[in-house]
């Protein structure tokens, strides 16, 4: 059984072909990509030459710059089909070789491949799936003792329902109504408490904020909506 909901991966496959769309339902996700990708490149010590698995990868915004910034191979893995089409044909169009899309679960490739990345991703993902935890454990198995694994999700309390809810879908329109559920947003308490039973040390906790005016995400200390967290699978 696939740790999935049909219809979140039907959401996503429906609106694949606007992905890559700087003006689209994904627009949220152009923007903070260049913030996350220099977080995460600048933690690992560089991505430059690194084998790097990312999670939930979508159409491919991040995995696609972490192949550009030197990764030495980037796979991208998610359970829904169209935006994966849409990650390879971009990738193809933009002569990006060093990356690839699988249509695979964290779960099921951390029983084929434990053990084998250098970093995992796991960005904008655990708050649409029923079993966040087991995608954190998977994580956890799948990336290299001494190695990193990064998450970003929503925290769940008044302002995060206010702001990524009533203020992203309602107001400013940014995301698509129902594009988040609030019941399925996660505590950084939540989140910490897997990573330690998945054998995870966490290490950098970031919040992300973002200004309507100006359209940009920035990391800041404030982790009460958008936050991301860097850990490490110790070495033995
Ligand atoms: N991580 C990407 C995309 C975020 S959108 C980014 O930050 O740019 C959320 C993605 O999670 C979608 O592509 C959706 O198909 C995927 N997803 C949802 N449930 C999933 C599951 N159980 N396993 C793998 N991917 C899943």
């Amino acid at each position: 059984m696939n740790n999935a909901d049909p219809q979140e991966l039907a959401k996503f496959s429906e609106l694949a072909h606007r992905w890559w769309d700087p003006d689209s339902e994904f627009r949220p996700l152009h923007r903070l990509n260049p913030v996350r990708l220099e977080w995460i490149d600048r933690a690992v010590g560089g991505l430059k030459g690194k084998q790097v698995l990312d999670v939930g990868c979508g159409g491919g915004i991040l995995a696609e710059a972490m192949a550009l910034r030197g990764a030495s191979r980037v796979q991208g893995i998610d359970l829904a089909v169209k935006p994966l089409r849409v990650a390879q044909l971009h990738a193809l169009e933009a002569g990006v070789g060093n990356v690839d899309y699988r249509e695979v679960s964290a779960e099921a490739l951390a029983a084929e491949q434990p053990a084998h990345y250098d970093v995992v991703t796991c960005m904008e993902m655990l708050e649409h799936v029923p079993d966040p935890a087991s995608v954190v454990r998977a994580c956890a198995q799948l990336v290299r003792p001494g190695g990193w694994v990064f998450f970003s999700t929503i925290n769940r309390n008044a302002k995060a329902f206010l702001f990524a809810i009533v203020g992203a879908e309602h107001v400013l329109r940014l995301l698509p109504k129902g594009t988040h559920e609030y019941a399925k947003f996660i505590r950084p308490s939540e989140l910490a408490k897997a990573c330690r039973d998945g054998g995870l040390e966490l290490v950098h906790t970031r919040g992300m904020e973002y200004n309507p005016l100006t359209e940009r995400f920035r990391l800041s200390d404030d982790t009460s909506v958008n936050y991301l967290f860097a850990c490490q699978r110790p070495v033995p």
